[in-house]
Order: structure tokens, then sequence, then C-alpha cells
């Protein structure tokens, strides 16, 4: 275990196709209510007890992270965290960007090191159809250039490719962050949850990404930064940065994943796709001591056998495994 991954709502504010579709995540939908959200305390104890089992990385996710009231609490409480052995946690945080001129200087303050934005497009009127809310590219990157300059870094961008939606956007996002001091990284569309309605047919693979670059700029693979890393690395040839895959889908990496989820209410979960989760907040509201919860998390690791995405791959062309996911929003990107 050496990711731990944070949800610290499954609220957001955006309405992206892909994760949580408007049909489904309208007026109506019932989002959890807040007795059920583990408290900045609760998640910062988990925190510590995921770092003694070698947690170096944390990453705050949702639903839409910023719009955690005091979300910046939260960062300094697990900014305060050591390793074992003395080092600081490398302390991340995903956004959707809207909130993130607003609050980057709190962040930096409170002890962020770096953030992921997510950015599917460059073209104001495709970016306002994914996010379906009609949020426009120029806040996004507001926030971005805000965080740049409070000294959050390095930024990376995330930009989930779905085909007949963003395809298009792939060449100019990779001129646009090429020679930036930003991170471009392009995301295989998966299928997780249950309600994005996921068609292999709308999957660009990795290696199609890579393809349409390298036609207009020159690009060769360079060696992951740590073992276990999800991105696949691309060094333009020319020194004017580097891009990177996520190929979760046409090339699974779980026989190297270090990664846990905790979710909004308090579950671990052992894989992006699970159907079900641990749950931890039980533990704590009744009263359980830092050796039972830790001995508890012990078990949870040890036991995991989850593989999804490879016998997705081993499945391809056939039935695709029968089971009902947990949303992204719900777990945490
Ligand atoms: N709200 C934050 C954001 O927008 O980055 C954090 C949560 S979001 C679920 C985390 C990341 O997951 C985003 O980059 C989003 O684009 C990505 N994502 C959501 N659904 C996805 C899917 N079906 N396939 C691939 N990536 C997805």
């Amino acid at each position: 275990m050496r990711d731990l991954r944070i949800s610290v709502t499954d609220r957001c504010n955006f309405r992206c196709v892909y994760c949580m579709p408007k049909d489904v995540f309208g007026k109506g939908y019932a989002f959890l209510p807040k007795t059920s959200l583990l408290s900045f305390e609760e998640m910062a104890r988990i925190a510590r007890l995921a770092v003694t089992h070698g947690v170096e990385k944390i990453r705050l996710t949702g639903g839409e992270p910023l719009l955690r009231k005091n979300i910046e609490k939260l960062v300094e409480m697990l900014s305060a965290l050591k390793t074992p052995d003395g080092r600081e946690l490398d302390l991340t945080l995903t956004t959707n960007g809207a909130l993130l001129a607003k609050k980057a200087q709190a962040l930096k303050d409170a002890g962020l090191k770096r953030v992921t934005v997510s950015l599917d497009s460059l073209d104001d009127g495709t970016f306002r159809r994914m996010n379906d809310v009609g949020f426009s590219v120029a806040e996004v990157l507001e926030g971005i250039a805000v965080a740049h300059r409070v000294g959050i870094g390095p930024i990376k961008i995330n930009m989930v490719v779905k085909k007949g939606s963003n395809d298009q956007d792939i060449v100019p996002m990779a001129r646009h962050f090429k020679g930036s001091p930003f991170i471009l990284r392009f995301i295989e569309y998966m299928d997780v949850g249950a309600t994005n309605g996921w068609k292999m047919g709308e999957v660009i693979p990795s290696a199609e990404v890579v393809r349409r670059i390298r036609a207009e700029m020159a690009l060769e693979e360079i060696a992951p930064n740590y073992t276990g890393e999800t991105s696949a690395r691309w060094r333009y040839q020319d020194g004017s940065g580097e891009i990177g895959v996520i190929s979760s889908v046409t090339q699974a990496f779980c026989h190297s994943c270090t990664r846990a989820r905790l979710s909004t209410e308090g579950k671990l979960y052992t894989c992006l796709f699970a159907t079900g989760g641990h749950d931890l907040r039980a533990l704590i509201r009744r009263g359980c001591s830092d050796d039972e919860i830790s001995a508890t998390i012990a078990h949870i690791w040890r036991a995991r056998g989850d593989r999804y995405s490879e016998l997705r791959t081993a499945m391809t062309g056939g039935a695709l495994p029968a089971v009902a996911k947990v949303e992204m929003s719900y777990i945490g990107g």
C-alpha cells in the first residue's frame, strides 16, 4: 500500500457526461447526508494509520474536493504527517479547477504541494458539452494559472478522451501545453460505475493518442518515475516537456497497483472497480483503538485480489464481468 485516495465529498459542481450524467445525478439524486461523511479528524486518523502501512502519497478527490467546506484544514492536517522514516508525504489533489483560482493560495499555505486539474478540451463548446453545466475553458485555465503563480506544482492536466466527443482535441491540447510547465496526461475512457453507458467503441487507445501526436511532434518514451506509476511517459524530443498516457483499458496495470481508496463515508476500497468496501467509519465511531483499526487495514490489504481491468482485457470481445461497481464520484477518481 503506497497510495491512498480520499474522497472528501460525493458532490460535484460539474455533470461530466462520462462520470455524473445529469439523467442520473439530477435534482432528485440523493447525495450522502452530512452525518454520513467522515470528519477531517476521522480522515486524518485513517490516513495516519495508512502511513504506518506504507502509504507515501495521498490524493484528495471526490466528487469535487474543493466543494468540501474548509478543505484547506484537512490539507493542513495531512501535510503534518510523516513517513515512518521521517519524510514528508506526497500530498496532492484532483480538481475540475472551477474553484481553484479562489482556493489556490489557502491550499498552498496549508501545505498542498501539487495538484492535478481535469480539462477535457480547449474548445469552449466541446468543454461545455462535456461538463454539461456550461463551465468555460477560460475559467479552468485561470485556476491553473493562479495555482502555478502561488507555487503549487508540478501541475498535471488530465484529459479523458472519449471517441466522438473530444478526440479531435488530442493534438490541439498537446500543442497548447507543449513547452509549458504543465504535464498533460491522456486518460482512456473507463467503465467505472454503472451509469455512464460505457462502450469499448468509445475508447481511444493510448497507442492511438501517441500516434496522432507523434505525427506532428517528435516523441520518445521515457522510464516511469517509480514502479506502479499509472501513467506511461513520453518526452518531446526537442526538450519541450513531456506527456503521459493512462491506459487502464488497453493495458491494465492491476499487477502493479498500490492504491487504496477511502470513500466519502469511510469505506476502504481496494479497487476503483470494486463492488463493495470495508466500513472503517463503523470501527471509528464504535470507539475502536488505533491498533484495532490498523490491524483491520492490514487484513483488508493482505486479502485483496482485485484485478478487474485485467479481467476486462481478458474478456474484450466477450461479456464484461457482470458486477455492480460503485460510482467514481462516490469512491473518488
Ligand atoms: N472533480 C475532480 C475532477 O474533476 O478532477 C475529481 C474527481 S474526478 C472523478 C477524477 C478524474 O476522474 C477526473 O480527471 C475525471 O475526468 C476522471 N474520470 C471520471 N470518470 C471517468 C471515466 N469514466 N473514465 C476515465 N476517467 C474518468
